[in-house]
């Protein structure tokens, strides 16, 4: 079992059929998908798939203009049980003035804590920041996307229950001893964060592009495919909750 651990199926399905994209996908192991909402509309799209493969989330997230959700949307989607998690949320340094960032941050953790929901993590820069907002609220978190600093990322990854994907952002060569830390902490998951936008014009499947992946990470490694996608199941329950 792979699992795509951040994706956006809803924006993706502006471009394609969804349902035969999973099936084609589940022939080649990938069978969960951990994906977002950033707007009503995606919300609603989730909610008329309604597929047993897709849990989503949703969150405000800290920059992206089109996010039309608001702090009261997520309480509600948290209370309805819709969601399996808050986010993505956190800290962008390209994003609006910082002390608003970590107002909106703090509030969206809290309603995680209160309906005890994980959260998934956007942090660009203010890794910091982040940390010390974190520290308060002990959740459950998925880090996504990350490719900053090594030291930033041990910092979050000395947290018991934080988990993190590793996505194309850390198989660039300058991002080596990234991937190499990603790996060693045992507490990966795989990403795609494929979206509409980032599908190739003539791309059949861009879920696929997570088998691509695991089979990157397993060469650079030297990790076996299945002791990575183990590990990975595994992580992915213990985020989940369902087992420890
Ligand atoms: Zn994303």
């Amino acid at each position: 079992m792979l699992i795509d651990a951040h994706c956006h199926l809803a924006n993706l399905s502006s471009k394609y059929q969804m349902p035969s994209l999973l099936d084609e996908a589940q022939i080649y192991g990938v069978n969960r998908y951990l994906s977002n909402a950033l707007t009503n509309e995606e919300v609603r799209i989730y909610q008329g798939l309604s597929d047993p493969r897709v849990k989503f989330s949703a969150g405000v997230h800290p920059n992206f203009e089109e996010c039309t959700l608001q702090v009261e949307d997520i309480a509600r989607l948290a209370e309805q049980k819709q969601i399996w998690a808050v986010g993505e949320i956190g800290l962008d340094r390209y994003g609006p003035p910082l002390p608003e960032q970590q107002a909106l941050f703090e509030e969206q953790l809290q309603i995680a804590a209160d309906f005890q929901l994980p959260v998934v993590l956007h942090i660009v820069g203010y890794q910091t920041e982040a940390w010390q907002i974190m520290r308060k609220y002990p959740l459950r978190y998925l880090l996504h996307g990350y490719a900053g600093s090594v030291p930033a990322f041990e910092t979050f990854a000395g947290c018991e229950n934080l988990w993190y994907t590793i996505s194309e952002r850390v198989l660039r060569l300058d991002k080596t001893e990234l991937l190499q830390a990603m790996v060693d902490s045992g507490k990966y998951l795989f990403e795609t964060d494929i979206t509409a936008q980032y599908a190739q014009h003539n791309e059949l499947n861009p879920l696929l592009r997570l088998v691509v992946l695991a089979s990157r990470v397993e060469q650079f490694s030297g990790i076996s495919y299945d002791e990575l996608t183990r590990v990975q199941a595994d992580n992915y329950l213990q985020l989940l909750g369902v087992s420890s």
